[in-house]
């Protein structure tokens, strides 16, 4: 219970990725703030489960965001994880699908971010835990917005890395590949019209192509390496993409 005395801010924290770390930080007793869209009871019984607190707030308004961090208090460890995907052709995307994605996915990061430091430098600790993507080091067709907002995470993630350096304040992205979320789901339909492909052949021939090992990432995974971020064993990781991705970025 190595993070009993540390308060952790996970967004997109209902679902998928964001609920296995927040999850996986309560596990090593950290206080954890859930962040995210969903049912009120399945939120209220998240809660109970975790001893959370949740503060609604949509993520991907400046307004939101800043809803979100004064209502979280003082956050040692920020997971920036909320995000969203659109699948199409550039010149038939979406002009407020782009907006959206890159608000939610770079933007809410920035801000998220600029809040929580000033406690963590008062604490003299902080770690913030980007969920990026193999997207923030490689590109597919049909998902501009994802992948531009995804390398620009990459960007900020280093820039705060360097800024942050000496006061004990780590910053990484985690760069999973497909990992079995309501996200990936979703993103079937799109994907078979895009490509004209059946369900089937966007799992195997699209998704599970890219990697070797040709299995999903679990979000427990992504949950145990965030913990990991926080041991003090990871004090000299900065500014770093951890890729869990089976392989795909090393093709
Ligand atoms: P998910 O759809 O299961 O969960 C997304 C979470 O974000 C939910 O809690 C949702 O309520 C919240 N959210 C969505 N829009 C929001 C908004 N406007 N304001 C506040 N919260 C909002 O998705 P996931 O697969 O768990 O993805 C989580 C993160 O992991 C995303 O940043 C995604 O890009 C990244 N990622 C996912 C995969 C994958 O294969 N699933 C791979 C690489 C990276």
């Amino acid at each position: 219970m190595f993070l009993s005395d540390k308060r952790a801010l996970i967004t997109g924290s209902t679902s998928g990725i964001g609920l296995a770390v927040a999850r996986a930080l309560h596990a090593e007793g950290a206080e954890v703030v859930l962040s995210g869209f969903g049912e009120a009871d399945a939120i209220a019984a998240l809660c109970e489960e975790l001893g959370a607190v949740h503060v609604p707030a949509d993520l991907s308004r400046r307004a939101g965001v800043e809803t979100l961090m004064a209502g979280a208090g003082p956050i040692d460890i920020l997971v920036n994880n909320a995000g969203m995907q659109h699948v199409a052709p550039v010149e038939e995307f979406p002009v407020d699908k782009w907006d959206m994605i890159i608000a939610l996915n770079l933007t809410a990061a920035f801000d998220a971010s600029r809040l929580a430091i000033p406690h963590m430098k008062a604490a003299g600790w902080g770690r913030i835990i980007n969920t990026a993507s193999a997207h923030a080091l490689t590109a597919s067709p049909f998902k501009s917005a994802y992948v531009a907002a995804k390398h620009g995470l990459s960007g900020l993630t280093k820039t705060l890395a360097l800024e942050l350096a000496t006061h004990n304040i780590t910053a990484n992205c985690i760069c999973p590949g497909y990992v079995w979320t309501p996200l990936v789901e979703g993103q079937i339909p799109d994907t078979m019209a895009a490509r004209g492909m059946t369900r089937e052949q966007v799992i195997n021939d699209v998704m599970l192509v890219r990697q070797p090992t040709r299995k999903f990432v679990q979000p427990s995974d992504i949950g145990e390496m965030a913990v990991f971020l926080c041991r003090d064993a990871a004090a000299n990781i900065t500014g770093t993409n951890i890729s869990m991705d089976g392989g795909w970025t090393a093709e």
